[in-house]
């Protein structure tokens, strides 16, 4: 039975960049050697790092004045590498979910942070508005997609100050004005390649103004100035960003993404709004186009399991909401396509009828 792969993290990559990837693993570049056997200073590597790097210049296009980096730890890491590197002062936060509280617990370690604005109390089903930015801040950090809630900043922000941005989850679905930003961050897992490496997009002239000593390991100077390869990259990985990255450029880089993306949104949504057995949980004007968190109605909510068990004996995979939120939660990032969307649609209808 074909499996429709909603999961939310790591999650769906276009099939030929597993297949492609596979191949290198066996035999890279026809070397006789696999992809994770070499070095990552042999000379076949290198390109792989640059055309990556230039791809991703390329699709969102990002002013001169910038560098790109590789990197290991997660997004994770960076929650604390961002307060390490630009915390001056102060630091402002929005806090619209678990992953935008944990960036922000690290930044309290490094100065003071002022949170703008949370929707913690509404179990963060909207993305609050109306609030302002403490003009001293040093940047304003927000989470553009909030992967278990549901919400989305799909919008570039107005504010008066630099921003941070953890794009993890929506990374090349969208059009982004990275002038806006001093740091972008993404772990691939989301939208860009397997698990191992994560994505840094850094403004240089706002390198190296903290008023601390930075461990060499944890400071953005060192792997901007190296390159990525001031110690061993996640080698494998970044190969299948760069497979990635080739297949975005070829299918219409990421304006064609936010199509397809609020496409299979619409397509989706649509149904829950439609079907009496269930609701979406985020305030309609929030709702991300890439994960995409549903309930029961409360009339038919001991129906939850069996539409789970119905949906996963189709071959829906990774339909289970996050434990903070509950229900249903389906995954489209870039990947996932049309069909599977359909296909999940079809199994909501039907389970309707029998309902
Ligand atoms: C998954 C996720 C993270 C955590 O990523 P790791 O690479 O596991 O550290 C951080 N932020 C967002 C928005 C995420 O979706």
């Amino acid at each position: 039975m074909k499996k429709y792969n909603f999961n939310a993290g790591p999650s769906m990559l276009p099939r030929e960049v597993i297949e492609n990837t596979a191949k290198q693993c066996l035999d890279f570049n026809g070397s006789g050697l696999s992809l994770m056997e070499i070095s990552h200073r042999a000379k076949d590597f290198q390109p792989v790092l640059d055309e990556a790097e230039s791809l991703i210049k390329e699709l969102l296009q990002i002013p001169d004045g910038y560098s790109v980096i590789f990197l290991g730890g997660g997004a994770s890491l960076e929650f604390c590498m961002v307060p390490y590197n630009f915390l001056i002062n102060k630091a402002a936060y929005l806090n619209t979910g678990t992953w935008a509280k944990k960036a922000m617990k690290e930044a309290k370690l490094f100065g003071e942070v002022v949170e703008v604005a949370s929707s913690a109390d509404a179990n963060y089903t909207f993305i609050p508005k109306g609030w302002t930015c403490p003009a001293d801040a040093d940047y304003l950090h927000i989470t553009t997609n909030n992967t278990i809630y549901g919400t989305e900043i799909r919008k570039e922000l107005d504010v008066n100050i630099p921003m941070i941005g953890d794009m993890s989850s929506d990374i090349f679905s969208r059009p982004i004005d990275v002038s806006k930003y001093d740091c972008i961050y993404a772990g691939a897992q989301k939208n860009l390649a397997m698990a191992g490496v994560t994505l840094i997009i850094l403004k240089n002239d706002k390198l190296g103004k903290a008023p601390r000593p930075i461990p060499t390991m944890l400071d953005y100077r060192t792997h901007v100035e190296k390159g990525s390869m001031f110690n061993t990259p996640p080698v494998v990985p970044i190969y299948s960003a760069l497979e990635t990255l080739r297949w975005i450029k070829a299918n219409g880089g990421v304006e064609a993404m936010d199509k397809l993306a609020k496409q299979r949104a619409e397509i989706l949504y649509g149904e829950i709004d439609r079907n009496k057995l269930f609701r979406g949980t985020v305030k309609e004007e929030d709702r991300s186009v890439m994960n995409i968190c549903f309930v029961m109605n409360d009339e038919y909510a001991e129906l939850e399991k069996p539409f789970f068990e119905y949906a996963t004996a189709k071959g829906m995979v990774g339909i289970k909401g996050h434990r903070s939120v509950g229900g249903f939660r389906a995954s489209c990032y870039n990947a996932q396509t049309i069909e599977g969307v359909e296909a999940l649609v079809q199994c909501m209808k039907e389970f309707e009828t029998q309902n």
